[in-house]
């Protein structure tokens, strides 16, 4: 059955109000802009670099502002993936980045367009990696005004706080690490204590940010009184809120848990097949999960289950009221959390009115001969002629509009 049925037929050429309307467009014309910014090296290199070609994941599009890192946590994927201890800057500068972004396919700017992830095989506030980060920062808040996110266990000091709130203007997201208060000397030897740590929580609450304690990797056997603590820390800390994240696990970080007295084949079913052949990634949830719902819910916090969710309510937080989180995770059950003040599932429902809905529909199918249903959740598209790249164009319109795509042929 159809609810909220919405009928267009698309003909002519409409003009968008404003750029950031339509992220397509607006993105053909940033690059022109860049190129001109950019020597013909420079923007070489930027063309060919992993950020123009990467898919964007949960979180969102991985940025990298380093590669490598010296602080060696047990649980850290990154040194099986070939990365080193050895941690160096990102090679691009900001506007390479910003270029590197803009010839990737899967790239959208502004906030409606792609979350920005930073880290992934690095810790971005690592004093050595910390002034790309800035860097990198910069150019996307200038240029691009994507939703970005750090995760970092690192303390900085309030000189970098104060720049990166003048850079942010505070509506970066960032998710400050604690896994652990009883093991985190074995399991994060070269880290800050983890108190350290959430008294930065404070700091950045204080200049203005929108802070989250992130329980990532969520460790299997993690104590019924610990998940207390720290339900009561983040909240004396200032934090808006606890997300867990997933363990990701290889053989190795099996072998390495197990050796630091975390019980992982106890407590997960593994298929150490599965783990021969390279990383699985493992939710720890059930009654773990619920328990830490319920300690931080108690506590007046927010609970979330994914790193996006934090990212999208970090900016609702920041007054953004009308946001949507792009992944859809508003309807999967497992992925939502229910008591989540963002309400994505109410706010995504019926015609996308975020965008200039006809402009960014014909600069995405390329042609204005097509007919859309909005069922719900669900765009309903009517092709009157075959796409060129159906997966691209289905990825580029669920993104950008915060709603399932379902494409009918009539060709
Ligand atoms: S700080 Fe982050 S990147 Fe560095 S080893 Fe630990 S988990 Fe890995
Ligand atoms: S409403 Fe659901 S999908 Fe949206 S941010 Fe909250 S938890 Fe995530």
């Amino acid at each position: 059955m159809y609810l909220n049925v919405k009928v267009r037929l698309c003909v002519g050429v409409m003009v968008a109000p404003a750029n950031n309307g339509n992220p397509v467009r607006l993105k053909r014309e940033l690059l022109k802009v860049i190129q001109k910014r950019l020597k013909g090296k420079e923007l070489k290199a930027a063309r060919s670099d992993w950020h123009s070609k990467r898919k964007p994941i949960g979180c969102g599009l991985t940025i990298h502002p380093g590669i490598g890192c010296p602080v060696g946590c047990s649980y850290c994927y990154i040194y099986d993936m070939g990365f080193s201890w050895q941690v160096a800057p990102y090679s691009l500068n900001g506007l390479q980045l910003v270029a590197a972004l803009l010839f990737n396919k899967y790239f959208y700017p502004t906030k409606w367009g792609t979350y920005l992830a930073f880290g992934s095989v690095t810790e971005p506030f690592l004093p050595s990696v910390l002034p790309k980060t800035l860097e990198y920062l910069r150019a996307v808040g200038e240029y691009l005004g994507n939703p970005c996110q750090v995760s970092t266990k690192m303390v900085i000091n309030d000189e970098h706080l104060d720049e990166l709130a003048r850079i942010t203007g505070s509506k970066l997201s960032i998710l400050v690490t604690v896994t652990s208060l009883s093991q985190y000397a074995h399991l994060e030897r070269r880290a800050p204590h983890p108190l350290k740590r959430l008294e930065l929580v404070s700091r950045l609450r204080s200049k203005g940010f929108k802070p989250f304690v992130f329980i990532r990797p969520l460790l299997p056997g993690l104590r019924v009184e610990e998940v207390d603590e720290i339900a009561e820390l983040a909240k004396a800390s200032g934090a808006y809120g606890i997300v867990v994240g997933n363990l990701r696990l290889s053989l190795n970080i099996v072998r390495r848990l197990m050796r630091e007295g975390i019980d992982v084949a106890k407590h997960l079913k593994i298929d150490l097949g599965k783990l021969k052949r390279g990383f699985v990634d493992v939710r720890v949830d059930g009654a773990l999960q619920s328990l830490i719902r319920e300690g931080a819910l108690k506590k007046g916090l927010i609970f979330l289950k994914r790193a996006c969710c934090a990212n999208t309510v970090s900016q609702l937080l920041s007054g953004y009221d009308d946001v949507v989180c792009p992944s859809l995770c508003f309807l999967n059950e497992q992925s939502c959390e229910k008591s989540c003040p963002a309400r994505c599932r109410i706010r995504a429902r019926g015609e996308p009115r975020h965008l200039d809905f006809d402009e960014v529909m014909r600069e995405v199918l390329g042609s204005d001969e097509y007919e859309v249903e909005v069922e719900d959740h669900t765009l309903c598209v009517k092709l009157k002629r075959p796409l060129r790249d159906e997966k691209l164009a289905s990825f580029a319109l669920s993104y950008l509009f915060r709603r399932r795509v379902r494409f009918v042929k009539r060709f």
